[in-house]
């Protein structure tokens, strides 16, 4: 949408990892729906190039500043330098795999900054917050699909880092009454913007299957280790809820409409309802290529479950939200990515 023809009126917005993946396109959205967007990322996983890729797909820029949503004086300054309406707040470490290694740090970056960002927001009379939640707050022992209702037991600290702050900011909302907060749990993101100029740019050897593709896909991994085939589905691999990172970022605006006459504290899943496996993925995603992949199979993965994907009833209900975009698209978006956007990797 150009946005001149947004009917919204300008509003001024706080991004918080707006530089990374899931941040990136959601600032598009915001820039496109006529939102004034300011970008906090210390760049520790992203590169500022993305900011000027955002200016090119949205046609607007976002102010950027680099800094650590840890450095609340940092944080008042932004907020005493213009009226800001709401945060959206995607900045994290993110590695299941690194947060067993590295705990503390998951902890300290994940759940400190989230308490840094809400003082800085309460000093600043500000208490609209979307939070980037994920599925791996809920417990491995549960059949999908898993609801808000659904048991809560993250079994890896990066998990138990999104349910404290989950914990925290419900605890917030009881305590007034002006906070009006989202949480929402990502289940699988994946794809990239449909021009080619975003994506995702996982640094190192990818952990996710689909940026894991993309490699050997183009060549810079010699093939796909599928990591077990004897689950209980219905070919033996994992099965997972694949949702578009366009259609994520979309509920991120849903979601900040939805704030705006409800306040208190909600959890709302954002996936598509519909779980695919392994095989699936690399299937659909061969046909989007035209061309086989090399693969084989290999032991399961520590910590990998089952089966998992998400049901979307509160989201469709509350939010009037839904996933759009399917496997094909996901796939073609994130193999145009990675063959025109995305840059070499150092
Ligand atoms: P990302 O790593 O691409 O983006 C996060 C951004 O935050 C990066 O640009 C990074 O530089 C920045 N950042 C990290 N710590 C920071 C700090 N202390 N101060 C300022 N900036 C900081 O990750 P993403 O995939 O875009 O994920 C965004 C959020 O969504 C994260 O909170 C993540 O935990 C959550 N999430 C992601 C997934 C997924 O599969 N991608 C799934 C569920 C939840
Ligand atoms: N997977 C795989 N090979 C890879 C990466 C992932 O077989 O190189 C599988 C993984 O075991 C899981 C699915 O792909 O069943 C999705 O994994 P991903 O890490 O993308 O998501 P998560 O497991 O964190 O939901």
């Amino acid at each position: 949408m150009n946005p001149q023809e947004s009917t919204r009126p300008p509003r001024r917005v706080l991004v918080t990892g707006g530089a990374g993946f899931i941040g990136s396109h959601t600032s598009v959205l915001l820039l496109e729906a006529g939102y004034d967007v300011l970008i906090l990322d210390n760049l520790s996983n992203s590169t500022v190039e993305v900011v000027a890729a955002i200016e090119r797909v949205a046609g607007r820029r976002p102010d950027f500043v680099c800094g650590d949503v840890r450095d609340g004086a940092l944080l008042a300054r932004l907020f005493a330098r213009s009226a800001i309406a709401a945060v959206f707040h995607f900045a994290g470490l993110k590695s299941v795999a690194e947060s067993l290694a590295a705990p503390l740090d998951y902890y300290a970056n994940n759940v400190g900054g989230t308490i840094v960002l809400c003082r800085e927001m309460a000093e600043a009379s500000l208490h609209t917050l979307v939070f980037s939640s994920s599925a791996t707050v809920y417990s491995a022992s549960h059949a999908p699909p898993l609801s808000e209702s659904s048991p809560l037991d993250p079994a890896q600290p990066y998990g138990r880092s999104k349910l404290m702050i989950e914990t925290l900011l419900g605890d917030l909302a009881a305590t007034d009454p002006r906070w009006a907060i989202a949480s929402l749990r990502y289940f699988n993101p994946a794809g990239a913007h449909e021009t080619g100029a975003l994506g995702e740019r996982p640094k190192g050897i990818p952990n996710n299957l689909m940026p894991y593709l993309c490699q050997v896909a183009c060549g810079e991994r010699p093939e796909l280790i599928v990591h077990g085939n004897d689950y209980p589905t219905p070919d033996g691999t994992g099965i997972r809820d694949y949702i578009h990172v366009m259609d994520l970022a979309q509920g991120h605006l849903a979601a900040l409409d939805y704030l705006e006459t409800h306040p208190g504290f909600i959890a709302i899943n954002l996936g598509t309802g519909r779980g695919y496996s392994v095989l699936d993925l690399v299937e659909a995603f061969e046909r989007v290529i035209g061309r086989t992949l090399p693969r084989r199979i290999g032991p399961r993965r520590p910590g990998d479950i089952a089966a998992s994907w998400a049901a979307v009833d509160r989201a469709r209900e509350l939010l009037g939200w839904q996933s759009e975009r399917g496997l094909e698209a996901i796939c073609r978006d994130a193999w145009r990515w990675t063959c025109t956007g995305c840059p070499p990797r150092s």
